[in-house]
């Protein structure tokens, strides 16, 4: 190894990728990382003559959606790779010549949809092996480019069609799902704006009905809303989905589906009017009837539900009959609605959580409650894992979201002895366990299923130097 044939680049560099379109892009340069990996959204695979090629789409300028270019590679292959947060996913690897200064040569890159610790490329070891020396005290050591000049070598490429405006109805920001639609919304070139449910009011009027923001913006002019709704917030969460329909505003969930969905009682009879299997259940209001209401289920052991609870906070086993009346009349004096179900014992603390996405189960994991413990939901400590769900699975969770009207469900099943059975439907599902376990981009899907429902497409213009212009569409 001679020295003098090897350039010293800094901590992060400008690079071009001349066969993906790419003039410039911040690469950052992290040796502690194997292979490169570009940062790719909206990836899809394609057939070329009968090879695996893929697209993408990249925004090169870090901190900026403003330019999406769109490229295509050939597959080399898939490869599983860990990323900085410890997951482990499945990405398809190109190959593509880089230049660096002067200086170019051919990489392998990996396509990462999701992590790439906010950088647009990572360079890796693999690709500066026996050609660089790292000096990572500094950065830019083969040129920097100004903003002018990044404007000047991006000036061919224009996005000509903008964005929706998407408002995402929830209370807290820094939620991981929040954060994750906001940020599918972004990367995808729309205009996300997050909309807290307690500082939207609204103004009922015949003629001119509005919605406004705290300070006095409208939001008449929101193409659609996403609701994530806190279970305490309801009531005024739904009348505002109301009011933004009224407006022709399109709602990733309907006002009644939610609510339908957010009574137990309600929800479990629609399922049961409509063939769907449950847990056998009861509900009376009065305390007289309590041992007959028990008989009614089977007996102990049985399950005794807070009909507002969540999380698996209100779900009770009461392991005999003792136990089950005392616990039947402690809530029901304190007037709470409660129901009673059988207990599915041969569930053994295990249940399923099906995404479901304008009728399709887009994932699905299991949940398995930690030792000692019936209740599987993740807020009880929980285990997720991914499962292959059945064919009749997949049909009741799809059959259980369209009963109640939702675009968008986390339908949850137990399997028993008879069959999988629906023990409730979620109308904001999480995303962070599902996502985390599969490693799907679950949010992305959330906002594809808008685009659709919008009829809404992307078209990028891309003019190259010699004035040629491709026009492309993509889904
Ligand atoms: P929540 O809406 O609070 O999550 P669920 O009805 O989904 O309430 O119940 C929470 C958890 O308790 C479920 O995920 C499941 O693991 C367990 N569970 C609920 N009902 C039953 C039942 N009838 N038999 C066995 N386990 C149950």
């Amino acid at each position: 190894m001679e020295l003098k044939e090897h350039i010293i680049i800094g901590g992060a560099e400008w690079c071009a990728f001349p066969n993906l379109n790419i003039p410039a892009i911040k690469a950052r340069v992290d040796s502690g990382a194997k292979t490169s990996s570009i940062h790719a959204s909206n990836i899809q695979k394609i057939n070329k003559k009968g090879e695996k090629w893929v697209s993408f789409e990249v925004h090169p300028i870090q901190d900026t959606r403003r330019i999406t270019l769109r490229c295509e590679a050939k597959v080399i292959a898939q490869r599983i790779v860990k990323s900085s947060s410890g997951i482990s996913e499945k990405r398809y690897v190109i190959q593509s010549l880089m230049k660096i200064g002067n200086y170019q040569w051919s990489i392998e890159l990996t396509l990462a949809n999701r992590d790439s610790m906010g950088f647009c490329m990572l360079l890796g070891r693999e690709a500066m092996e026996n050609r660089v020396f790292v000096d990572p005290a500094n950065s830019f050591l083969l040129g920097n480019y100004s903003e002018e000049k990044i404007d000047e070598l991006y000036q061919h490429i224009k996005d000509i069609r903008s964005g929706l405006r998407i408002g995402v109805l929830a209370s807290n920001p820094k939620l991981y799902s929040n954060q994750r639609i906001m940020e599918a919304g972004k990367e995808r070139g729309h205009e996300m704006i997050f909309l807290n449910v307690d500082q939207c009011y609204m103004k009922l009027d015949s003629t001119n009905p509005e919605v406004r923001y705290r300070g006095g913006s409208s939001l008449n002019n929101l193409d659609a809303i996403i609701p994530r709704i806190k279970p305490n917030l309801t009531f005024y969460s739904c009348a505002l989905i109301r009011q933004f329909d009224s407006l022709g505003i399109f709602c990733a969930n309907s006002w009644e589906s939610i609510s339908k969905s957010r009574d137990k009682l309600y929800s479990s009879q629609l399922f049961s009017q409509n063939g769907i299997q449950i847990p056998i259940t009861g509900f009376a209001k009065s305390p007289l009837d309590t041992s007959d209401l028990i008989n009614m289920v089977k007996g102990a052991p049985l399950v005794i539900k807070l009909l507002e609870g969540t999380q698996g906070k209100g779900v009770v086993l009461a392991e005999n009959t003792k136990a089950a009346e005392s616990v039947i009349n402690a809530f029901k004096s304190l007037h709470a609605n409660i129901l009673v179900q059988e207990f599915i014992k041969e569930a053994a603390g295990k249940d399923i959580r099906c995404f479901v996405i304008d009728g399709k189960v887009v994932a699905s994991i299991q949940r398995e409650a930690v030792k000692g413990e019936f209740r599987a939901n993740l807020h009880q400590g929980g285990k997720a894992s991914v499962i292959k769900i059945t064919a009749e699975e997949k049909k009741l969770a799809v059959k259980a979201a369209k009963v109640l009207g939702l675009h968008i469900a986390g339908v949850d099943i137990i399997r028993s002895n008879r069959g999988p059975l629906v023990l409730e439907v979620n109308s904001s599902p999480g995303l962070e366990g599902i996502e985390k376990a599969t490693g799907k981009d679950i949010a992305a899907l959330m906002i594809t299923s808008i685009e659709r429902q919008l009829g809404w497409q992307r078209e990028l213009i891309i003019r190259l130097p010699e004035n040629e212009i491709i026009l492309q569409e993509t889904h």
